[in-house]
């Protein structure tokens, strides 16, 4: 039977934007050590938009092609390049087969008998996109930028910058659980400049970069003796959010993450997890 403190702490809850799952859940947050943030689409907006292109000439069938690709992807990356490229051509999009849609990497396709990737450097190669148009890579990274690369039959054609902007709690959130002892870390399938530069912004100091979805799971159960949360909103963050003592999800999220949660943050307010936990300490008092 739930004690009246625990049902009282649910609907409070419930009131602010904060849905638990289940009274276990409100109760467990209240000794919770570390809070890990996964960062697109939860530190940040998860809307990026294409900022540059560079590419090794103007060609407006090889813009077709990426956004022929990229329409196969419901990434939010993928969307913000088939917006981008769609402007940037009048051409009918040729067929595209054998589609290979990699979590944490990239797209991978063929297309009039050519190899197409686009993608990190997981995907493409760390020394082919680094040595692609010097430096380039790492002056745009460095603006928190996520830089995809596109290559066609393995050689490197251009690349795009995308800038996502971070959500404007993000910065009070970290601060006030900072503020109540909390360790906080930021892990990402982003490249190491661009997670420094993000999680600088948010205030976060240590970070994880390169992340596949299984490197998150890894890491939440090397530090599970810390009592930790996982915050996310991807479909490739449900595993670690299963993983975590407490798994929260942005309101907003996708349905896996909604699902997987034991607490849904309504409004994607990530000030809210304070509140939780500070709901969670003055329920166990009155239990205790
Ligand atoms: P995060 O952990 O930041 O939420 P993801 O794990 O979803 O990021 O993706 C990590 C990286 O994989 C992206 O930064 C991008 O380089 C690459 N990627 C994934 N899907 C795509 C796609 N459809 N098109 C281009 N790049 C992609
Ligand atoms: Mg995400």
């Amino acid at each position: 039977s739930i004690m009246p403190a625990t049902l009282s702490a649910i609907s409070r809850g419930a009131k602010q934007g904060i849905l638990f799952k289940g009274g276990v859940f409100a109760e467990q947050l209240a000794n919770i050590e570390t809070i890990v943030f996964d960062k697109t689409g939860t530190l940040t907006n998860g809307k990026p938009i294409v900022t540059d292109f560079i590419f090794t000439k103007e060609d407006p069938i090889v813009y077709a092609t990426i956004e022929a690709i990229e329409r196969q992807s419901n990434h939010p990356l993928a969307k913000a390049i088939v917006k981008a490229t769609q402007e940037k051509h009048s051409c009918n999009l040729p067929n595209v087969n054998s589609v290979q849609d990699f979590s944490g990497k990239g797209i991978q396709a063929v297309v009039e008998e050519e190899s197409w990737k686009i993608g990190n450097a997981k995907l493409l190669g760390e020394q082919a996109i680094q040595s692609f148009e010097n430096g380039v890579v790492s002056r745009l990274a460095k603006e928190g930028k996520t830089v995809v690369a596109v290559s066609r039959n393995n050689e490197i054609i251009g690349l795009f910058a995308l800038q996502d902007t971070i959500r404007s709690q993000a910065v009070d959130a970290i601060q006030t659980l900072k503020k109540h002892g909390i360790r906080t870390v930021m892990l990402t399938g982003d490249q190491p400049e661009t997670a420094k530069a993000i999680a600088q912004q948010a205030g976060i100091e240590e970070y994880v970069a390169s992340c596949l979805p299984d490197d998150k799971v890894n890491y939440i159960k090397t530090y599970q003796h810390e009592r930790l949360a996982m915050v996310g909103d991807g479909i490739n963050d449900a595993p670690a959010l299963a993983t975590a003592h407490v798994g929260i999800a942005m309101g907003e999220g996708s349905d896996v993450a909604l699902e997987t949660a034991d607490v849904v943050l309504m409004k994607n307010d990530l000030t809210k997890i304070a509140h939780a936990i500070d709901l969670s300490q003055k329920m166990n008092q009155i239990i205790k």
